[in-house]
């Protein structure tokens, strides 16, 4: 069977131990063939799996000689491990920061190429097992009374007495955007994070985005970078949405989240140094942590500290025609719901493991996480789809805040803060070296 693919040229050097230091630019042309096939790799996977390829804006020629070719699992499998082999025969030690980083880095997504390759393929792991393989973090696991006691928090603060749950399901009605005020809500939300990102980060010349309202997805919005800094912003509207999600879901989709982290690795990475394996985006692989990880932590270098609040109380309340005079008391209840995200990774891993059914993993997200029966389903949903996934928002963000604080950029250094931010938005590092 001809393949155009199967003559990768691989370097004679990957048999032989170089005990000196290998110049950049011969390092990075060992890499250029190894990082055009690991591309075609993933749209091939893409064939198998309609959810794998979140974007891709590298060489047309590529994705249609791949879809031309349409290699089978199996064959993909090979390959991958062909791929996998040839990169750990390949010493980086010595070259400059960015390589290196670039080498670990196409060696552990490729990597994880293969474990969904096996996943589709049949083989499933245990939750933790498969969050590692795919996405080089090891979630951290809370028994129940941790829930039991930030949900009592919850309840110290909420207005009225008896169930919490119930109690947090009729309080959060009170702040939803009423459906035809959404657009002008949204709208302000991403224009005002873009503003607050541009003061930090140079944005690519014209970058832009369109924003669209969607309904019967799993997921409650979604970033589909096209290239050339562009992006189509997609919103949920299945259900009614809670003020909250307006800054959230702005800073988290657009500025400084995953439009802002798409522009900058394709404008650092792909158009400086023709990194061209940056030009795909593989959903369940590493990089998801950092995707998503940086896109939720974006939502409080945008807003940090008391500034949200305000901007809420002065804007978007008003806009959505909410009373500004409970923002503060609603922001509060908000910061302690959050702290209950990982109720949300223990219900998927129950449910993934086969611990506990369907309608019990939407109890627990009801109970503990705080959802809505209706949304508590939609998730579970969501867990059927991207499975482990669910760790690489609120894990992500943890690891990501340690990461950027760890190297100087606290609250109160909040130029350092950016400029961390920026250069981790810009560079390929794998969620186990954040730690
Ligand atoms: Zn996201």
């Amino acid at each position: 069977m001809h393949s155009s693919h199967s003559r990768m040229a691989l370097p004679e050097e990957n048999s032989r131990r170089k005990p000196y230091p290998m110049p950049v630019s011969q390092m990075n042309s060992l890499l250029t063939p190894l990082s055009e096939e690991y591309v075609r790799l993933v749209l091939s996977v893409g064939l198998h799996d309609p959810d794998y390829v979140d974007a891709y804006y590298g060489p047309p020629e590529w994705k249609s000689e791949t879809e031309r070719d349409h290699p089978s699992l199996e064959a993909i499998a090979g390959r991958a491990q062909t791929l996998i082999d040839a990169l750990r025969h390949q010493h980086s030690s010595g070259v400059d920061d960015a390589v290196m980083l670039r080498h670990r880095y196409l060696q552990r997504q490729s990597e994880a190429l293969l474990e969904r390759v096996r996943l589709l393929q049949g083989t499933k792991r245990a939750f933790d097992e498969e969050a590692e393989a795919l996405y080089d973090a090891i979630p951290p696991t809370y028994p129940e009374e941790h829930f039991v006691s930030l949900l009592k928090s919850v309840g110290d603060i909420l207005p009225g007495t008896g169930d919490i749950p119930a109690r947090y399901q009729e309080y959060q009605k009170r702040f939803m955007i009423p459906r035809d005020r959404l657009d002008r809500v949204f709208s302000a939300a991403i224009a005002e994070g873009r503003r607050r990102t541009a003061e930090h980060i140079t944005l690519p010349a014209g970058d832009n985005f369109s924003l669209e309202y969607v309904t019967k997805k799993p997921w409650s919005g979604y970033n589909w970078y096209k290239g050339s800094g562009q992006s189509l912003i997609q919103m949920n509207v299945d259900f009614p949405i809670p003020i909250d999600r307006a800054v959230d879901l702005a800073c988290h989709e657009g500025y400084p989240g995953h439009h802002v982290y798409n522009s900058l690795l394709e404008e650092h990475l792909v158009r400086k140094r023709g990194w061209m394996e940056f030009s795909v985006y593989a959903l369940f692989s590493p990089q998801s942590l950092i995707a998503e990880g940086t896109a939720n932590f974006g939502i409080e270098m945008a807003f940090p500290g008391s500034t949200r609040v305000e901007y809420e109380k002065e804007v978007l309340f008003p806009f959505a025609g909410l009373p500004p005079t409970e923002a503060q008391q609603y922001y509060a209840v908000h910061g302690l719901v959050q702290r209950l995200a990982y109720a949300g990774n223990e219900a998927a891993r129950r449910y993934l493991n086969g611990v506990i059914t369907r309608e019990e993993a939407a109890r627990w997200l009801q109970q503990y996480a705080l959802m809505s029966p209706e949304r508590s389903m939609q998730r579970t949903k969501f867990f059927d789809v991207y499975r482990s996934y669910v760790i690489n928002y609120n894990l992500g963000q943890d690891l990501v805040r340690k990461y950027i604080e760890a190297k100087g950029g606290t609250s109160d250094n909040p130029g350092r803060r950016w400029q961390i931010f920026a250069e981790l938005l810009s560079s390929p590092r794998l969620p186990s070296t954040l730690a």
